[in-house]
């Protein structure tokens, strides 16, 4: 597999990079290489494309954190293993990030995707919900209550005061666009005059203060799939702020925060323990019993002989893999306690085992350790 470039590498920032720097360094890149000032340059071009993605990923907050934790493979489509939906590209691409980040720094900026029939959509919305480890193991349904946006009822979205259609902007004719010549470079920003919306309102609508949209809390019953791990961002398809004048949804982002557990430590679908054991099992072997994630007793056979760190498996006990019927494992490592606190007669038990363990074979790496290193004892 072809190894991508790293995104911030791209834009020749460091990983703390603050949004701002990030926004500096892609204007002055977006500039240096835009095929405007690099006609037929065909590599002028792939720096354009990749300064691009790179920005378009690191720009978000979200995406970004994904592609901090995991690289690449956080947008790679398909293949299962990935844990997120992402969905990039929609309506938006290359020219959108390019015109927002300059119509913004020329003063314009829109807030919301623009559409020329008026219709404005409406943003994604992000929640944040944190689950337990049981819950991420038998998936868990959830109604989630949160603040949104909707289509104000009094103008119906057209931000007017008599609730009708504004007329069309005079400045861009509707487009919410103008261009704007800079140089040789001319580019498309949002109309200053209307804001990107396209239409003029004279008299504004008191309720949304002609906005056309206000304040809304909406409640929705979410599926979290079993198996859904620590970071995993799931997408809800136009359950986000409502779009306006016919606009579409914005989609509802919930990223899930799965929290620690008292006995389980996660590793994808692999489930790490520590268990104490006494001496005295670990060298005659015996059971120990530890809850499953979902509370039903498990038998851990210690072999006798096991020794101090050991790992042993319980097979499919693990948490389940997404969208599959697998399980993972569960790996138990064992902790060989030394008795302490000994009383009389557990002391001259031990005495007398060590009395008799001399010169048997029953401690095999003290006897060869020691007789390894024999000869570094020279002085007389
Ligand atoms: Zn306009
Ligand atoms: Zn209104």
């Amino acid at each position: 597999m072809m190894s991508k470039k790293d995104y911030y590498e791209i834009l020749e920032v460091g990983k703390t990079a603050s949004a701002d720097e990030l926004k500096k360094a892609y204007r002055r890149l977006a500039m240096q290489y835009h095929p405007d000032r690099n006609a037929g340059n065909a590599e002028a071009e792939t720096r354009f494309k990749e300064i691009n993605e790179a920005y378009e990923v690191l720009k978000d907050e979200q995406k970004r954190a994904a592609y901090d934790r995991y690289g690449h493979a956080a947008f790679e489509q398909g293949g299962g293993a990935n844990p997120f939906d992402f969905n990039f590209g929609g309506a938006g691409g290359f020219a959108d990030i390019f015109s927002e980040v300059f119509s913004e720094f020329m003063g314009g900026g829109s807030q919301r995707n623009y559409n020329p029939s008026g219709a404005v959509n409406g943003e994604d919305l992000r929640y944040d919900l944190t689950i337990t480890l049981e819950e991420a193991y038998s998936g868990l349904e959830k109604n989630i209550v949160f603040n949104t946006t909707k289509s104000c009822d009094k103008c119906n979205g057209h931000g007017t005061k008599d609730g009708k259609e504004a007329p069309v902007c005079p400045t861009c004719r509707g487009k919410g666009r103008v261009h704007q010549q800079h140089g040789f470079m001319i580019m498309e920003t949002t109309c200053p005059d209307c804001r990107g919306s396209g239409r003029k309102v004279k008299d504004v609508c008191p309720e949304c203060r002609g906005t056309g949209y206000i304040a809304d809390k909406k409640e929705l019953k979410i599926k979290i799939p079993c198996g859904v791990d620590d970071g995993t961002r799931i997408r809800i398809a136009g359950e986000g702020a409502a779009g306006i004048r016919g606009g579409r949804n914005g989609d509802l982002y919930v990223f899930v925060n799965v929290k620690g557990h008292k006995l389980y430590e996660r590793q994808g679908s692999d489930l790490y323990a520590r268990i104490p054991v006494s001496m005295a099992c670990a060298a005659l072997g015996g059971c120990v019993e530890i809850p499953s994630v979902d509370g039903r007793k498990l038998e851990l056979k210690i072999p006798a002989g096991t020794q101090n760190g050991h790992r042993l498996k319980i097979k499919n006990e693990g948490m389940p893999r997404l969208r599959s019927e697998q399980k993972g494992d569960l790996w138990v490592e064992v902790k060989v306690e030394t008795p302490v606190n000994l009383s009389a007669r557990q002391k001259e038990l031990l005495e007398e085992f060590r009395a008799i363990s001399g010169e048997d074979n029953c401690q095999p790496e003290e006897k060869s350790f020691f007789e390894k290193i024999k000869d570094l004892f020279t002085a007389a």
